[in-house]
């Protein structure tokens, strides 16, 4: 059989949490917290299954908790979507990115992404016949340049992804970022996919601008979240999407036929715990302290740190140590020093190499002073 994705191989980071297993290492590269969710949002999964919410849910999604991310997002970004027609509850991020692009990408269409890129973006643009266009982002604060992007517009361009606060690097987009964004989707005509599972993990003050701020973006946007991120659950795999009628209409087509609809008592019991804006608010200290504690713990490494301003992921640029490429020098980490993390070359055009790994600090203080206490040894 003919592949139809011939360059696809293992995923980064299933590749990197088998070697930390096979070595007993510290597992730092895929990013999931390795401490419980709230034990009151299990209580209420569990009261929702003894409740009876065990059958199918409705297509689009409970419609209780519709409707609470729609409260949500008009108390966080001043923008009403409306429950009906505009939001669908997904299986994870994932299932939400891939079915934009299905809804979007024909043979022949160009979508734009910025490189190091989250990796499930790519192969469903080709799935659906079409081609990425990387744009990359370079170290050390992987910012966009706007002019960049409008030269790898053509008449091709259909889709531009985004993903702010960004994975690998932690860079955010600014309101100054989202207002060219705007602009150049207005001028050419595209489509937007705003990857904004981060939403909540943003740091030192900072704000995050959602696509649905801006009213001409959220006109043309698909908007991605994860509960899974923002609930410390990612084995659940729950996220949603949001988008304008005609753009979620076509999103439902093959939602429908894809899915039908995702987990219902966990449905239920999120449009529960949503009720408390504090389960999610708190979220930027919650983390904060944890990139704070570990970057203090690791200050006199040999490693070359930018604080992250978002995401729960940490660079280290490790060109003062090695000039391995990131993949050896990740293995070697692995094996030898048994601290498991992630290459992020993988993620780049033509698989660039800044020597920078990538730490999830996701993790327990007691996992972040071990793993501290090895990265100041390299
Ligand atoms: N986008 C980005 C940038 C991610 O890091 C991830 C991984 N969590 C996803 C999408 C997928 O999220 P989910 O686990 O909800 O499918
Ligand atoms: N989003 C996670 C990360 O960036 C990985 C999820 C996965 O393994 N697909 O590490």
């Amino acid at each position: 059989m003919i592949s139809k994705l011939p360059n696809v191989t293992t995923s980064i980071f299933t590749i990197m949490s088998k070697m930390a297993a096979d070595n007993k290492a510290l597992n730092l590269s895929q990013g999931f917290p390795n401490f419980k969710s709230d034990p009151f949002l299990i209580e209420l999964v569990h009261k929702a299954m003894k409740d009876g919410f065990n059958q199918y849910a409705p297509m689009p999604g409970d419609i209780g908790l519709r409707e609470i991310i729609g409260h949500k997002t008009n108390l966080l970004h001043l923008k009403k979507y409306n429950v009906d027609s505009e939001i669908t509850i997904t299986a994870g991020a994932t299932q939400a990115i891939f079915t934009a692009i299905a809804a979007i990408i024909n043979k022949g269409d160009e979508a734009i992404i910025f490189t190091p890129a989250y990796d499930c973006y790519e192969p469903a643009i080709e799935l659906f016949g079409g081609k990425t266009i990387p744009v990359q982002l370079k170290a050390p604060f992987y910012m966009p340049n706007w002019g960049e992007v409008e030269q790898k517009i053509s008449t091709k361009t259909k889709l531009i992804i985004v993903n702010s606060p960004h994975n690998p690097s932690g860079m955010i987009f600014s309101e100054d970022d989202m207002l060219q964004l705007q602009f150049l989707a207005e001028k050419h005509n595209l489509i937007v996919i705003s990857d904004e599972v981060y939403e909540h993990i943003i740091f030192d003050g900072l704000t995050h601008y959602s696509a649905a701020r801006f009213p001409e973006l959220a006109s043309r946007s698909f908007i991605v979240a994860s509960f899974g991120k923002t609930f410390h659950n990612t084995g659940w795999k729950m996220g949603y999407c949001l988008a304008p009628e005609n753009l979620m209409n076509e999103f439902k087509k093959i939602h429908q036929y894809n899915v039908f609809s995702v987990n219902s008592p966990i449905q239920r019991a999120l449009s529960e715990y949503l009720q408390t804006p504090e389960h999610y608010l708190s979220l930027p200290r919650f983390y904060q302290q944890k990139r704070d504690v570990f970057l203090e713990l690791i200050k006199d490494s040999r490693f070359k740190i930018i604080p992250s301003k978002g995401t729960y992921f940490q660079m280290l640029d490790f060109s003062e140590i090695s000039n391995e490429t990131d993949l050896q020098f990740a293995e070697r980490l692995t094996k030898d020093y048994k601290i498991a993390t992630i290459p992020t070359s993988v993620f780049n055009e033509s698989k660039e190499d800044f020597k920078q790994i990538r730490v999830c600090f996701a993790k327990t203080e007691e996992t972040l002073q071990k793993a501290a206490t090895i990265l100041n040894t390299i």
